[in-house]
């Protein structure tokens, strides 16, 4: 039997592609038995099944726009939580920069925080792209919420995943797969673009049954609602970025979140200092091992980069479908002004760019899933879909006038929101370093 007719035959697949409002959680939808034997098949055949057989490519070579049925579901699904649940409340988050605690809940309800994690720690056992799928749809609708859940996953998440050592993964990714959320600790006040540059230091204990952590992280993500976090510190200055380890953290062992900083863009996500002092971590807390925590770090936000290039991508969308509805229905000299050409050449450069960038978030997804090299193509698609998203929220401003330039509208909102992607995860500049060195390596100089 095809994937497709597997899926078609599953009532909670069937429900979760049907229109109505209801949200069916990702779980529900992807624990159907026969969901679990399309997943199943859908890995032997790389990351991506055939969805649509018509679409098969004869030279057996698929186009970026070829989604698995799970990852179509997934899409629809988030599509219709995002309109339901969190458009209603974008505003007011907004204005109170403040994340509203039921869209965590819903998101942990949704299986949305713990898309690639293994089914048995309470995950959906999702492939990458559908992370990347997750975070772009919400970023149309909310950048806020999409960094909320991109930090959980492609950060927190898969640090444990792909780094921790079985006991550390039972003890916590079935609590941050249900309710817990993550925040990822790296920058300091000292040290952001130059991040092995860190001062949090950390040492064992005399009686060696811990670590000791005291210093402070500057910028944390999700912190202000966090009850875990994923913690770099330096235990051997003497040997630079190998001294570095990381380490499973949660509240309760003394985090102290202190001040939380006031934003242009993105504000209902909470962005804290966040203060230790002689925080003592059970040795088997330990991330990996001793002088490994640069590498895993490097690792991971490389990743985590092409998370940021979806919620780019999502939030140019966003703006984009706001901006050219707008002109369909504002007349000016007696008809809509979509119908100047003026218009029509900048709407249709603007979904140029966005296609452009898309592709190449869903190529450095693709990539990475693949087991291919992917840094350089990550570095591009980030560099490049926070260009397009300032470019795309600026001109949909414009494109409603004064209206677009009003908090009513909600379109400034995007404009305000996609500064970030030029600086989080990397600024702008240190991707350039990346593709530059790479790409002149490739060379061969
Ligand atoms: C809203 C928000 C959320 C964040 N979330 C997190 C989080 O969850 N966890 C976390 O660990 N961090 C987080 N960060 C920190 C973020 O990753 C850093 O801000 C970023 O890495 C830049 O560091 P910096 O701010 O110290 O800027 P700097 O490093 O001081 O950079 C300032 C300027 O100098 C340029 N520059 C620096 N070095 C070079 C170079 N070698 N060549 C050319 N130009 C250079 C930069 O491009 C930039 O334009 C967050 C930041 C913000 C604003």
């Amino acid at each position: 039997m095809s994937m497709r007719s597997v899926l078609r035959h599953s009532p909670a697949v069937r429900a979760a592609l049907r229109t109505s409002r209801s949200v069916p959680a990702v779980q529900t939808v992807l624990r159907a038995p026969q969901a679990g034997a399309a997943r199943a098949a859908s890995r032997t055949f790389t990351s991506s099944a055939n969805r649509a057989e018509e679409y098969e490519s004869p030279f057996g070579v698929n186009s970026l726009a070829k989604f698995s049925d799970e990852e179509e579901m997934l899409r629809e699904t988030v599509r219709r939580f995002a309109e339901n649940e969190v458009k209603p409340r974008v505003e007011a988050m907004d204005e109170a920069e403040k994340m509203d605690p039921a869209i965590i809940k819903g998101l942990f309800e949704q299986g949305l925080m713990a898309i690639e994690t293994d089914p048995e720690l309470g995950g959906a056992g999702c492939s990458f792209m559908s992370a990347i799928i997750v975070i772009e749809e919400l970023a149309k609708i909310d950048p806020s919420v999409s960094v909320l859940c991109d930090v959980h996953n492609t950060l927190v998440n898969t640090v444990l995943r792909k780094y921790a050592n079985e006991e550390l993964r039972q003890k916590y990714m079935p609590k941050l797969s249900s309710g817990m959320l993550g925040s990822f600790c790296l920058s300091e006040p000292a040290s952001g673009s130059d991040a092995f540059a860190m001062k949090t230091s950390v040492k064992k204990s005399d009686d060696g049954k811990h670590y000791i952590i005291n210093g402070s992280k500057m910028w944390i993500t999700n912190s202000a609602e966090a009850e875990f976090f994923i913690v770099f510190a330096q235990g051997d200055p003497s040997k630079g970025y190998k001294g570095i380890s990381a380490f499973a953290v949660t509240k309760d062992m003394g985090v102290e979140i202190a001040k939380k900083e006031r934003k242009l863009g993105i504000r209902a996500s909470s962005t804290c200092t966040v203060n230790f002092d002689e925080v003592k971590v059970p040795v088997e807390n330990l991330i990996g091992e001793e002088g490994k925590g640069y590498k895993i770090a490097i690792e991971i936000l490389n990743e985590g980069r092409v998370g940021i290039g979806a919620q780019m991508v999502g939030l140019a969308q966003g703006a984009f479908d706001r901006g050219m509805k707008y002109t369909f229905e504002r007349e000016q000299f007696g008809k809509p002004i979509s119908k100047f050409q003026g218009m029509q050449f900048q709407i249709a450069q603007v979904a140029t760019e966005i296609e452009a960038a898309r592709n190449m978030v869903y190529n450095a997804a693709r990539r990475k899933e693949e087991g291919r090299t992917f840094t350089k193509e990550a570095a591009m698609a980030k560099l490049f879909s926070s260009q397009v998203a300032q470019r795309a929220a600026g001109l949909a401003i414009e494109w409603a006038g004064g209206q677009g330039f009003t908090r009513e509208q909600g379109i400034e909102k995007y404009w305000r929101d996609s500064k970030i992607g030029a600086i989080y995860e990397g600024t702008s500049n240190i991707q350039l370093n990346t593709i530059f060195n790479l790409t002149a390596k490739e060379k061969g100089f």
